[in-house]
């Protein structure tokens, strides 16, 4: 049947049987790239007020945030009962392992809270980290979020991440078979990136052992580099009929073995500047099993399978 999607929520209900709702968590973390050690300011398109969730305002600490996340989900969702713990506030694994170890197992300890979403930078990982990841990932349910952004080192560049693609390889490879599961978050729409560039992203992640994958529109927000430069001089970004075609195109060439956890992002109306789709996620995935349909494809129909043994093709 054309129009398939391997997706998260599928995922969750045949792994579980159950809804699984995540809590975002603030850590109280930064990022080497904001503090000097990798560089400073971050990079151009990151306001991490885009992603500070309404249970972590007022400096609460991870079990406080883990009370009130669970109070809330529960009363939008009445029978949802098990919970992640999504550390999703800049990079989540950038501090030393006995602190990490305080704030995982803070979240851990909660009855309800069944495993631990981690978002980070692939240059915010070592084997000890690794190690009791993959220590905990023996009893939880434990997925590691790696922020690529770009696989083109010119992209990466230009927006300060601070870090280049053989250094997330690295990073994957020192997280396979340790039981972690990984998901990698990708941001489509760079304006100086080209259809064909995102298909290759899309052919290029398929070679890799990932579990998941997250795809973001490229949004520009207050109070960042890229939004003084949109203020500036307005640049071309995708509208959503042009973001949706090329996330059908990107999604019919990657590997089908890769659960698709998010196709577009959302940011909070008051600090957006460039225009908002006007769209609900689940009206948008409808659209793109649709326009998969419409071509008679699925996930993953037009990756060629010599692809899958070769990642050495940017
Ligand atoms: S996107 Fe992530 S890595 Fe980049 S500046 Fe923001 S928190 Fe740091």
């Amino acid at each position: 049947m054309s129009g398939t999607i391997n997706s998260y929520s599928s995922y969750i209900s045949k792994q579980y049987g159950e809804r699984i709702q995540k809590i975002s968590i603030d850590g109280g973390f930064t990022c080497p790239n904001r503090d000097g050690s990798k560089g400073v300011g971050g990079c151009t398109y990151c306001n991490n007020d885009s992603f500070v969730p309404p249970n972590a305002e007022g400096g609460l600490s991870v079990t406080e945030q883990i009370e009130k996340g669970i109070r809330i989900h529960k009363r939008r969702y009445k029978k949802v009962k098990k919970f992640f713990a999504y550390f999703q506030a800049y990079s989540n694994t950038y501090a030393p392992l006995s602190h990490l170890k305080d704030l995982y197992e803070q979240a851990l300890s909660h009855p309800d809270v069944i495993g631990l979403c981690i978002g980070t930078r692939p240059d915010c990982i070592d084997s000890e980290k690794l190690d009791y990841l993959e220590e905990l990932a023996k009893k939880y349910d434990i997925t590691i979020e790696y922020g690529l952004e770009s696989i083109y080192d010119s992209t990466l560049e230009r927006i300060n991440r601070g870090h280049d693609f053989s250094c997330f390889d690295t990073a994957i490879k020192m997280t396979e078979g340790r039981g972690i599961k990984m998901c990698v978050h990708i941001i489509v729409g760079f304006p100086w990136e080209t259809k064909q560039q995102w298909i290759q992203t899309a052919r290029l992640l398929s070679t890799y052992p990932i579990d998941f994958l997250k795809i973001h529109q490229l949004h520009i927000v207050k109070n960042t580099v890229m939004g003084s430069q949109y203020i500036k001089k307005k640049f071309n970004l995708l509208t959503l009929s042009q973001y949706q075609d090329v996330v059908v195109e990107f999604l019919a060439h990657l590997n089908p073995n890769i659960i698709v956890q998010r196709i577009i992002g959302s940011a909070p109306r008051d600090i957006l500047l460039s225009e908002e789709y006007d769209i609900v996620e689940s009206a948008f995935k409808e659209n793109v099993e649709n326009g998969l349909r419409q071509r008679g494809l699925s996930q993953g129909d037009l990756l060629q399978v010599d692809h899958l043994s070769n990642n050495s093709f940017i």
